[in-house]
């Protein structure tokens, strides 16, 4: 039996065209860069603007394009799309990392709080990746990697929308690996743990919540965002291929403890 060991070039996303969700801060942001460092144009997809990752990125200004798009609603979905496909002439990655949380104890926990967590996390995440799978079984197949959490494996306390929309991508994310992997496209998460972004400044502040969080980290230290990117530009990758409906902490220990 021959055996064809991949090679260095398999990690590459050279003439690879991606769209990332919430990419103009924290882990979209890093993985964003990420992607085109490994050769990817890159679609920036979110409600600010995206100058600083734009930046970040660097080169040629042709590698990037900016799509303004709250996802707060489904009505963007098939625009990101379109835009993508009329620049670059193909969607071959979708990384849905954005994302927003929402806390409060479950006892007074709102229905606005319980909706927009839902509506962002969860519905327009499976919408966007309905429209891009479309296209990508078009081209014949494509990636998706969905930006989980440890609360789809845990919990939590006080983030009730949260953990339900993280606990439901997980099962999301192998229900649509299962449709999807027979048709040449991969369906898979990453589940970061506690990252430096703006998502968990408040518990950084609050000295008690973050000792408590350090003290439970076997590798000692919060995420960094660039922390997020290797394993998102691997599960993007050719070397991925064979990788389906898998749901990867990237936790420095945290559910291994
Ligand atoms: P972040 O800095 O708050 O980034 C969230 C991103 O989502 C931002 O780009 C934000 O845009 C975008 N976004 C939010 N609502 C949106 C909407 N309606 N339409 C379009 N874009 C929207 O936090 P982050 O930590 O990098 O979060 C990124 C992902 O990682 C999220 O899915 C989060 O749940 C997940 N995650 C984070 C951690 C962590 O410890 N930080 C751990 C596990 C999972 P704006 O800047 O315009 O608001």
């Amino acid at each position: 039996m021959s055996v064809a060991n991949p090679d260095l070039s398999s990690f590459s996303l050279a003439s690879k065209t991606a769209v990332v969700t919430g990419a103009n801060t924290g882990i979209g942001q890093a993985i964003a860069v990420g992607l085109a460092r490994a050769g990817a144009r890159v679609a920036l997809v979110g409600r600010s603007a995206m100058d600083e990752t734009v930046a970040m990125i660097g080169g040629d200004p042709n590698d990037t394009l900016e799509i303004r798009a709250d996802l707060s609603t489904l009505n963007p979905v098939q625009e990101i799309v379109d835009k993508t496909v009329a620049w670059s002439g193909g969607l071959d990655i979708l990384v849905n990392n954005a994302g927003i949380i929402r806390r409060a104890d479950a006892i007074d926990f709102s229905e606005e709080d319980w909706d927009a967590v839902i509506d962002v996390n969860l519905k327009s995440l499976f919408f966007l990746s309905q429209a891009c799978a479309r296209q990508m079984l078009k081209q014949g197949g494509g990636k998706i990697v969905n930006i989980a959490s440890i609360l789809s494996f845990q919990g939590g306390i006080r983030i009730a929308s949260y953990t339900a929309a993280k606990s439901g991508l997980a099962g999301l994310t192998r229900l649509l690996a299962n449709e999807w992997a027979g048709k040449g496209i991969n369906v898979n998460a990453i589940a970061p743990g506690y990252v430096e972004t703006n998502n968990t400044a408040p518990l950084i502040a609050d000295p008690l919540r973050n000792k408590a969080i350090l003290d439970r980290i076997p590798a000692g230290h919060w995420g960094k965002p660039h922390e997020i990117a290797g394993a998102a530009t691997f599960l993007a990758s050719p070397a991925a291929d064979y990788i389906h409906g898998v749901v990867l902490p990237v936790d420095g220990g945290w559910l291994a403890r």
